[in-house]
């Protein structure tokens, strides 16, 4: 039989988040709690268990009956038989090697606590300036599109062309962002897109919300992380040698972070030299780097996970999709347009997500500001416009033949 470790995973602080969130997600009534979704009871607690056949589920986390069976044995044996059977068919579409390691930390679980506990040093009175919350605006506004166009629509939707220059800049600003290498993104983005809510989707919310907003990064899936380079997905992106040399070297990206943090520090502290003495003034860099550096880091890793998790649980769809992908206006306001996904899964390859007037994008204002300065070539119109300018070259030629 599979080695389990569900005895380990149980006593797993984090554990009780997720399964926090799992337990919630019933109380509320996810919008995806819908025929798809099967529920087991086991004792007096709910749990979502997949949305999927269960031979699917089983196969993309064998260890999940392996959790149910342990975890709540003493409780609802009659539930615990149930999934001891389920543990026993996970056996048999177990990983290759036979081990499975549920809830075994990624290597970036850790930075990514580290960074949020960081981030509540932000809070410490002395530095909770009118400044710094100035300079966090700003940073947001300019940091953020670096993920929502650099990574998003430049590097993995290829909705625009811009000069290589800009296209670095835009990764620059990525980089900035601590959200992994370019070839990282793209891939674990283009598999979203390609397995959106199935099981081999990385971060879909029909295993649960904390999975899709932050547990696929905390945790591997039979063993391998689900933020990983894929070269069925990414080939065109490591073909550039800036690009793949982060591949080559893992730490660059961490490396390019620390730099900026550093360089913001260096800039802030000088300038704040000119007025304090030369302790206080490196005393507000750090003040400064807590709040534009790491704090604005942590939203903006919380206003795209938001894209993942809560644009794939609430809000309304303007399209039919084979997913569960929705529009949200909160998310739209705090990723710059990224929540009308529902609109994005519709056409991926669009630059622009708004399908309706209202449905304000200021990525694709930006991306029109580019294309009237002369920066942005071969941006892909929706799919509506796409049809119309072919369905006018069609009559036009025919027209012609007539004529
Ligand atoms: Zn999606
Ligand atoms: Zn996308």
């Amino acid at each position: 039989m599979t080695s389990c470790s569900a005895d380990r995973a149980r006593g797993h602080p984090l554990q009780a988040y997720l399964d926090d969130f799992i337990t919630l997600s019933s109380l509320v009534g996810w919008p995806y709690n819908s025929h798809s979704v099967e529920w087991i009871h086991v004792g007096s607690s709910p749990l979502l268990v997949h949305s999927f056949t269960r031979s699917e589920r089983l196969e993309a986390s064998p260890h999940w009956a392996c959790q149910m069976t342990h975890a709540d044995q003493s409780v609802a044996p009659a539930a615990s038989q149930e999934a001891e059977a389920l543990m026993e068919d996970a056996a048999g579409v177990a990983d290759p090697v036979g081990v499975v390691e549920p809830y075994e930390f990624t290597e970036i679980a850790i930075p990514i606590i580290a960074m949020h506990v960081l981030a509540l040093f932000a809070f410490i009175p002395a530095f909770i300036t009118g400044t710094n919350v100035l300079l966090l605006a700003i940073a947001l506004v300019v940091f953020s599109n670096g993920i929502t166009l650099g990574y998003h629509r430049l590097l993995t939707h290829k909705s625009l062309r811009v000069p290589k220059w800009l296209e670095y800049g835009y990764v620059g600003l990525a980089l900035c962002c601590l959200q992994e290498s370019p070839a990282k993104w793209v891939s674990t983005h283009r598999r979203h897109h390609s397995h959106s809510d199935e099981p081999d989707d990385p971060h879909s919310p029909t295993a649960s919300f904390g999975w899709s907003h932050v547990g696929w990064l905390l945790w591997k899936r039979k063993g391998q992380h689900e933020f990983r380079t894929d070269d069925r997905y990414c080939a065109d992106i490591i073909a550039d040698p800036f690009y793949a040399l982060m591949e080559k070297h893992p730490d660059l990206p961490a490396g390019i972070y620390i730099l900026h943090a550093g360089a913001i520090w260096f800039v802030a502290s000088a300038l704040f030299l000119m007025e304090n003495s030369f302790g206080s003034a490196i005393w507000q860099g750090v003040g400064v780097v807590l709040w534009c550096v790491v704090l604005r880091t942590v939203m903006i890793w919380h206003f795209s996970w938001s894209v993942n998790s809560l644009t794939h649980c609430f809000g309304y769809q303007n399209y039919k999709t084979s997913d569960q992908s929705r529009n949200n206006w909160l998310v739209a306001i705090v990723s710059n347009g990224e929540g009308w996904h529902n609109n994005h899964h519709h056409d991926p390859a669009s630059a622009s997500v708004q399908h309706k007037w209202w449905e304000f994008d200021p990525t694709y204002l930006q991306i029109r500001v580019l294309k009237r300065l002369g920066l942005a070539t071969h941006v892909i119109e929706p799919r509506q416009v796409r049809k119309t300018v072919v369905e006018r070259e069609d009559s036009s030629s025919l027209n012609k033949q007539a004529g």
